[in-house]
């Protein structure tokens, strides 16, 4: 059976629980599971007498116990010990601390283990991993180089390769083939399921560099393939037909020029609205480049031709804003608009429900609750998705089905890296804005240890005292969320009680009622409130252009995306802006990232330097699009594969049909469009 119809769960050790930790690092199948590749290997294929092993050199070892020692130190610390006889000599295997030593190991029983010697000519073997070998387990099965693979909390290498052990050795039928034996030869590739036993277990390194090669080539080539389907398969769709005077008497009315980006992607969206062939596109522009006003553009084109145009925002908040913001410009034009979130009271949810339903043109702004099945969207003719990577294939499946093939428009700020943007969405329908706004003052970026926190509070009061605002904003992580919160208030209070007392200080942060997010946000927007104290949940969006300063408490718990979209929160207005990071930064990946912050403004750039750093899938987030499918081609530096995949794309001949629907149907679940 194909892997890829199996579920991890059906594997030994993994049961409801362990499933959930799998499926946060996006596997839900065993072909995830044979996706996820390991980062590097433990060398176990040689066994070395304990005489002839360096200091600190790792090294594999079987014997068998002949003695054990339990010591208990100071402060709860433990050290068990074990005499070991190998065929290759006797040495005394050491763990510290982490080994709660139980019934498994014990006097006769069998062990292999990989650890390092501490010093040369010693005794003491350090461990770090061992194997409780059956009498009849043959050891040669583990002297190979054993993956390692990225773990999370809960979830070790280990487990993982426990996981992955079973579904080995691969069967033909459980990977299929997509290449045909002559394109195998030509491209020098290995038949798939040879790859991905290679990928895991490989016989040696340069064969694991082929297995890499070629489900590198493998995985372009489908995506490839498969959006130049998505294209050569372009639907019929609402053809908008307007005489552009509503938008026209719009874009008059802005208090701005628009940029030439933002121009030039009017233009393009209006051509594709005017075509009667579906729209399909993607607009990216960076964190304040000034996607809204698109978005808008492109809703009264649809408006002025007759039919409905939607516009989902991932948050209250933001939906609030783009609802506001368009009906203030819609005023004089005399145009009503709706905004539909799960906030509403029911009255005023079922008047709109039921508006939308009477014949329009609407226009309608919301959040999820625009999903509902009840929600029905007169003439819908355009839906408009903000922030696309904050929802689902299905969500935006559940929009379009409001309507007969409307268009459709999503907008990222997400940067997909330079290199990936050009491979794999050079053939699609990809509209960039690639500048802010020229009447905008800079962005300082800051990096600051804790040390400097009085410094820093006495030049945010003088920013106060220009009549500027802030932001200040705390990270929430999942695990110990009650006590983030509780710093984040504790903050808050210091800050209005010690620190800003002559300014108006206030909390934000996901678990408050609507209402009063949006009061206090209106708040904060109205500058009855200075300084604003968040968890993320102003990440996305929101635009306020008199707030100047961002300050985000230990800023190495974000990610690079997330700092940038934070740091888009300032620099709206003329005025210049200061992003300050507080983080120790005490590894040199945070160090690293913190560093990338403070250099680069631009979030390609950003994106590039990520990049670099860890390769596609971190900086997208786990399973978000297109780029965590590349998990074995290095984009910066594969790019001779790349062009050779997409050379195998052009030639249809390469392939196995039937079993690349298999494949496509696998792409489709993780696509943007
Ligand atoms: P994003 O692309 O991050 O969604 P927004 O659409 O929220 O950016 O725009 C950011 C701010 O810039 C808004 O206040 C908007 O009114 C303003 N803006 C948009 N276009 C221009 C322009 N051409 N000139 C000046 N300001 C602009
Ligand atoms: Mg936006």
């Amino acid at each position: 059976m194909y892997l890829g119809q199996q579920s991890v769960q059906t594997l030994r050790g993994i049961g409801p629980k362990k499933a959930q930790l799998f499926r946060q690092l996006g596997i839900d199948t065993c072909m995830d599971l044979l996706r996820y590749a390991p980062f590097r290997f433990d060398d176990w294929r040689k066994q070395v007498p304990p005489h002839q092993m360096g200091a600190g050199e790792k090294h594999v070892f079987t014997g068998i116990i002949m003695q054990t020692e339990l010591r208990r130190g100071r402060r709860g610390q433990s050290v068990f010990k074990a005499l070991v006889e190998g065929a290759a000599g006797t040495l005394v295997a050491v763990w510290f601390n982490r080994y709660q030593p139980d019934r498994q190991l014990y006097q006769g029983v069998r062990v292999l283990l990989y650890g390092a010697m501490q010093s040369r000519g010693g005794r003491d073997f350090v461990v770090t991993q061992h194997v409780l070998l059956k009498d009849d387990t043959d050891v040669s099965s583990y002297l190979r180089l054993q993956p390692v693979y990225p773990a999370i909390e809960g979830l070790k290498s280990t487990i993982i390769e426990q996981a992955v052990a079973q579904l080995m050795p691969l069967q033909a039928e459980q990977v299929p083939e997509i290449f045909n034996e002559e394109a195998r030869r030509q491209y020098n590739m290995m038949p798939l399921f040879v790859a991905y036993q290679q990928l895991h277990y490989p016989d040696t390194p340069e064969e694991w560099q082929n297995a890499r090669r070629t489900l590198g080539i493998a995985e372009v080539f489908l995506t490839l393939r498969w959006l130049k389907q998505q294209q050569d398969y372009s639907v019929c769709g609402v053809q908008l037909q307007s005489d552009h005077r509503i938008l026209q008497a719009y874009l008059k009315r802005l208090p701005f020029q628009l940029t030439a980006g933002q121009h030039k992607v009017i233009q393009e969206i209006l051509a594709d609205l005017a075509a009667p062939i579906q729209m399909h596109r993607l607009l990216q522009g960076d964190v304040g480049s000034g996607k809204t006003v698109v978005a808008i553009a492109a809703m009264l084109e649809a408006f002025g031709a007759g039919y409905s145009a939607v516009l989902i925002a991932p948050t209250e908040l933001l939906a609030r804003q783009h609802f506001n913001t368009l009906s203030a410009q819609l005023k004089e034009l005399d145009i009503p608009v709706h905004c539909l979130t799960a906030a509403l009271s029911s009255k005023e949810r079922s008047y709109i429900l039921d508006t939308l339903t009477t014949p329009g043109p609407h226009l309608v702004i919301g959040t999820h609750a625009l999903l509902e099945e009840r929600v029905a969207i007169h003439r819908l003719g355009l839906v408009v998705i903000d922030e696309q990577h904050r929802f689902g294939v299905a969500q935006r499946r559940a929009l379009l089905d409001k309507g007969d093939q409307p268009n459709l428009l999503v907008m990222t700020a997400t940067p997909i890296p330079r290199s990936l943007a050009l491979t794999v969405y050079g053939d699609l329908d990809l509209s960039v804005i690639p500048e802010r706004p020229a009447a905008r003052g800079k962005i300082q970026t800051i990096w600051m240890k804790e040390e400097k926190r009085a410094d820093m509070y006495r030049f945010v009061a003088e920013q106060l005292a220009k009549g500027r605002q802030v932001y200040v904003v705390c990270p929430l992580i999942e695990t110990s969320e009650k006590l983030d919160l509780q710093d984040a208030m504790q903050l808050a209070v210091h800050l209005q009680e010690r620190v800003f007392p002559k300014y108006q200080v206030a909390l934000l942060h996901g678990k408050m009622h609507a209402d009063e997010k949006r009061a206090t946000m209106q708040a904060f927007r109205d500058n009855t409130v200075q300084v604003l104290v968040s968890t993320t949940v102003i990440e996305v969006g929101i635009d306020i252009a008199n707030a100047t300063v961002m300050i985000v408490e230990n800023a190495e718990r974000f990610g690079l995306a997330q700092l940038h979209q934070l740091r888009g929160r300032v620099g709206r207005g003329q005025e210049n802006s200061y992003c300050i990071l507080i983080s120790e930064a005490n590894s040199t990946d945070s160090e690293k990232r913190m560093r990338i912050m403070v250099q680069h403004h631009n979030g390609f750039d950003i994106a590039d330097a990520d990049l670099a750093l860890r390769g596609p899938g971190e900086f997208l987030g786990l399973r978000q699009h297109g780029a965590t499918l590349f998990r074995f081609i290095d984009m910066a530096q594969d790019l001779a594969l790349l062009e050779l995949a997409k050379s195998l794309a052009a030639n249809s001949e390469a392939v196995t049909a039937s079993t690349v629907a298999l494949y496509d149907a696998e792409l489709a679940e993780r696509f943007v469009l």
